[in-house]
């Protein structure tokens, strides 16, 4: 996701992060370059020059180029500013109503009946009782395809095939008398640009329902307004963005909140039915910047590593972690699973590319840690030559790895300490270090 704007901005940031202060020019120049790798995504102009012409201003304001810390400063502004175009915080699902009745349109192919049957799983991990029905008069095969879906995830599935408006509504009440609390309806798609059939528009008037979700292909890019133009008239509430696992280039999630006047609320990132992720501007912006995700990565060490864990992923938040949350965080990974899926949220590493060079610096960075006393890795600063090569010695590394390990430790520091200047949203995550 986001491979190559991901590697662009990193690659602005990184000629940034030379020592000492910024000329003015100089943070003109890393604007430009930040312009230039958000249109090569496939940004909208009109969103990259407002982007801009905001980050533009507030670096003026907040004084970056009389900061210490000029290249964290930006980012920080860079990354509150993504957010805010993404929709700044994240958005629910309404789910009003009983049965709450979640609507499903967009155009053909976008991934609808397929988004039904992984929202249908979502809701069902959170303890809701879906229920399924396609409306969908034209294709049997589409109802097919989602009376497979639900019976596989062994959720209860209708089909609204005749008249779509009576039939939609019997099986709400159906659901409302077996205790279903969230009915999912999934409706045929329309060619490109096409409005959608006048029996959706019927749908929505005869069933109110909460949620009305515009599911947009990511891949279309900038083609996906139009197409969800058509729909507005229907009283869009939220997108669903699908096929960001493809190699979109990431423009339609930063370009179609801004542009459709919509938020995201779940993007796609896969075929199966466990591939939707609730979208989070904040935790976005993190992953377009390369900062990978720590809230995700947080949750999932959470369950691997149980308290410790939690309490140091905290700390890191806060921007107070040391070096002894570096090594549990590192041993809790190794319990957790597939280290390819964590990685990816991972600052810096998400994007590196054979498994075992991680793996082994992974393993390095954990036996140079380990290879510290308690009170060195606590407080780094007073490891001076001697301890360096003891800690070398002990780790089988050299001085220099040794070295290399604390000068990003240093670094990603200073980071979170400059992104803990910027406003975040509440409950948007939090950053963790840049471990390469
Ligand atoms: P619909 O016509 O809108 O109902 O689209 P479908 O749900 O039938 O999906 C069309 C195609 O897109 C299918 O091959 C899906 O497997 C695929 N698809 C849907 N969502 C995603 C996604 O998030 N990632 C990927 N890679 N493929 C997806
Ligand atoms: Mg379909």
């Amino acid at each position: 996701m986001f491979e190559s704007l991901t590697e662009r901005l990193s690659q602005a940031f990184q000629r940034l992060r030379a020592p000492g202060r910024l000329t003015p020019a100089e943070v003109e120049a890393g604007l430009r370059e930040i312009r230039q790798a958000l249109l090569a995504a496939d940004v909208h102009y009109g969103v990259v020059r407002d982007l801009l012409a905001r980050v533009e201003e507030r670096s003026v304001g907040e004084k970056v180029v009389e900061s210490l810390a000029p290249a964290e400063q930006l980012l920080g502004i860079v990354r509150a500013e993504m957010a805010a175009a993404m929709g700044g915080e994240a958005t629910k699902l309404r789910l009003a109503g009983r049965p709450a009745i979640v609507l499903l349109v967009g155009p053909a192919g976008s991934g609808k009946t397929t988004t039904a049957g992984k929202l249908a799983r979502h809701l069902l991990r959170k303890g809701r009782q879906p229920f399924l029905v396609c409306a969908d008069p034209q294709r049997p095969a589409a109802a097919e395809q989602l009376a497979t879906l639900a019976s596989r995830l062994g959720i209860a599935f209708a089909r609204a095939v005749e008249d779509p408006v009576v039939e939609v509504t019997q099986a709400a009440e159906r659901a409302r008398r077996e205790l279903r609390d969230v009915l999912i309806v999934d409706t045929p798609g329309t060619p490109p640009g096409a409005a959608p059939p006048p029996f959706v528009a019927d749908l929505v008037a005869a069933l109110e329902p909460s949620d009305v979700l515009l599911v947009l292909d990511a891949l279309v890019g900038q083609e996906a307004v139009r197409m969800g133009e058509a729909f507005a008239p229907l009283g869009i509430t939220g997108l669903i963005l699908t096929k960001l696992d493809g190699d979109a280039r990431g423009g339609a999630a930063l370009s179609l909140p801004t542009r459709l006047g919509e938020p995201v609320l779940f993007v796609g990132v896969g075929e199966k039915p466990e591939d939707l992720e609730p979208f989070d501007p904040g935790r976005m912006a993190d992953r377009i910047l390369g900062f990978g995700d720590l809230a995700g990565l947080a949750e999932v060490l959470a369950e691997a590593g149980g308290e410790e864990v939690a309490a140091t992923a905290a700390r890191v938040r806060e921007g107070t972690f040391t070096l002894e949350d570096f090594l549990i965080q590192f041993e809790a990974m190794s319990r957790a699973g597939p280290l390819d899926q964590l990685l990816a949220k991972i600052p810096g590493l998400g994007k590196v590319a054979p498994d075992e060079e991680v793996e082994s610096e992974l393993k390095r960075s954990r036996a140079i840690i380990q290879s510290m006393t308690v009170e060195e890795r606590r407080h780094p600063h007073i490891i001076g030559s001697s301890r360096k090569r003891r800690i070398a010695r002990g780790s089988g590394t050299t001085v220099q790895e040794v070295n290399q390990l604390l000068s990003q430790y240093e670094q990603a520091r200073r980071l979170v300490r400059g992104l803990g200047k910027q406003r975040r949203p509440p409950g948007g995550g939090g950053r963790v270090p840049v471990m390469r």
